[in-house]
């Protein structure tokens, strides 16, 4: 369970969070939507540990994230550019992090096959990224993700890179893994069609405040907010 209580982020005079909570149960996945500059990604990288907030709290299952050492934060973020590392294979970049644990060879090579075979590129682990798809490198990327089991998963407009097709692919795919794994799921993005397809709740921002809290149904359906009502429909 993800718990943000009251944060607040200042950028030395200017505000870009303010005052946002959510609570977010095992298991659900929610999308942050809002327009460019509207704290999304400041949201999220005070999730992952990257920014410490001005003011608040955020606690994964009890434990404040502010208090852990980076290597016991609980949460995995798979960005928008893939940032794999193009001198390492596919295998080696899934297998790196898993490394910094110390597990024995079998393992790590057990659960890098595991995680080949969940994101669909079972046969692709000798490959370097320069030789994979956008989509394909993507997925790599979520895989080295996954494999490290993190307890939340951070995802931050990572298909808009891609063209319309492989974004609506990719998203299926998400889906997928994420309800097969039951991962706690924070997902990015300012495209509202993306929003309503993926999300079990959506959590529409402006200017670094929440709008609205809502299942796809109700947020497009019964939009709280002339902002809302707004940015729902000029759904391109
Ligand atoms: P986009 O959809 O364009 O990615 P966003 O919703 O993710 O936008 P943020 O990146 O969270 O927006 O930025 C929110 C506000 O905070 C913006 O006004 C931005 O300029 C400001 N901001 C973000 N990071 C910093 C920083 N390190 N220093 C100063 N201001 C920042
Ligand atoms: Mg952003």
């Amino acid at each position: 369970k993800l718990s943000i209580d009251h944060i607040v982020k200042r950028f030395g005079p200017s505000v870009a969070v303010d005052d946002v909570s959510l609570s977010i149960p095992t298991g659900e996945l929610v999308c942050l939507l809002g327009p460019s500059g509207c704290g999304k990604s400041t949201v999220l990288r005070m999730v992952a540990g990257f920014e410490m907030p001005s003011a608040g709290r955020i606690a994964i299952d009890g434990e404040d994230v502010g208090t852990l050492p980076p290597n016991r934060r609980p949460t995995g973020m798979v960005f928008q550019g893939h940032a794999l590392w193009s001198h390492m294979t596919v295998a080696q970049n899934i297998a790196f992090g898993l490394k910094l644990r110390h597990l024995p060879r079998a393992t790590v090579n057990q659960k890098v096959a595991e995680v080949l075979e969940l994101v669909g590129l079972k046969g692709f682990e000798h490959r370097h990224p320069g030789q994979l798809s956008g989509g394909q490198q993507q997925r790599v990327a979520i895989a080295r993700c996954v494999v490290l089991e993190p307890k939340i998963l951070l995802m931050d407009e990572p298909f808009s890179a891609l063209d319309a097709h492989l974004r609506v692919r990719l998203r299926e795919e998400v889906r997928t893994i994420q309800r097969r794994l039951g991962l706690t799921t924070v997902f990015v993005t300012h495209d509202q069609e993306e929003a309503l397809t993926l999300a079990d709740r959506i959590v529409v921002m402006n200017a670094g405040r929440i709008e609205q809290i809502g299942t796809p149904d109700s947020i497009y359906g019964r939009p709280g907010t002339r902002f809302v009502a707004g940015f729902i429909g000029t759904m391109n």
